[in-house]
């Protein structure tokens, strides 16, 4: 299993991190993406390793740290991602949830992240808390028919999510879809299998029966086993069809 957001490289993972991988091997996963949060991310990220798994780096800024930005930003995240061993741009996106101080800073990094990910060819990766009609508003102005990326967590109605398609943007399922009240797993219902892929956002959002506690890989296959439930698939069928929508993606 491929997950596609995960930051495991966070200091939540220090204390116990050879087991939290050792887990996720055991729950069959093969390859982690890890979006950053700021440029000083892909340094932790480095320390990453685990015999059976493969690990990721993205470069990005995460809007909830989306201040000022400094002088020369866009050219050094366009420095940044255009490296080989960069497999995506972000995380980025809107967030209007923690703070609506700087929804023009978020807005103009976003709009950088767009045109970093067109150039470099890279998927960019989108955060989105209660801001969805500006983020698709922008997704709309910058596509030219080169961005492609992943709304991660999607979060949307079953209308927000097909013009997120339309518009080239594939969904991350993550451990939302597996809440009660949440509402995500009727939505996700309607929507395509194929533009979909499995996430953790790991320490983030875990699904149910971990639902509270840290989040970590190894809880995906709960994620995956609700989208089969969904979808009324097998198990090994949802892992690939999402594995092969996120390789093609990632272009490994
Ligand atoms: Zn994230």
């Amino acid at each position: 299993m491929i997950d596609t957001h995960s930051h495991i490289y966070l200091p939540q993972f220090e204390e116990d991190l050879d087991e939290v991988l050792d887990r996720a091997a055991e729950a069959g996963i093969t390859e982690i993406f890890m979006p950053a949060i700021d440029f000083s991310s892909n340094e932790q990220m480095k320390k990453l390793s685990h015999e059976s798994i493969r690990f990721y780096e993205m470069s990005g800024l995460h809007p909830a740290d989306v201040k000022e930005l400094e002088d020369g930003f866009e050219q050094k995240l366009h420095d940044k991602c255009s490296n080989a061993h960069i497999y995506g741009v972000g995380e980025t996106g809107l967030d209007y949830y923690w703070s609506t101080d700087f929804v023009a800073e978020q807005k103009e990094s976003l709009h950088a992240h767009c045109r970093v990910a067109k150039a470099t060819e890279k998927p960019i990766i989108l955060h989105n808390r209660e801001s969805t009609s500006d983020l698709l508003e922008i997704i709309e102005a910058e596509q030219d028919g080169n961005l492609t990326g992943i709304w991660h967590c999607f979060n949307g109605t079953v209308d927000e999510g097909k013009k997120a398609i339309d518009l080239g943007i594939h969904l991350g399922i993550g451990g939302v879809v597996t809440f009660k009240n949440g509402g995500v797993d009727k939505t996700v219902k309607e929507l395509p299998l194929d533009k979909m892929v499995l996430e953790t956002d790991a320490p983030y959002l875990s699904p149910t029966p971990k639902r509270g506690k840290r989040n970590e890989p190894s809880f995906m296959l709960f994620t995956a086993q609700k989208l089969a439930d969904i979808f009324d698939f097998s198990l090994s069928e949802i892992i690939e069809q999402t594995n092969s929508t996120a390789r093609k993606l990632f272009k490994i």
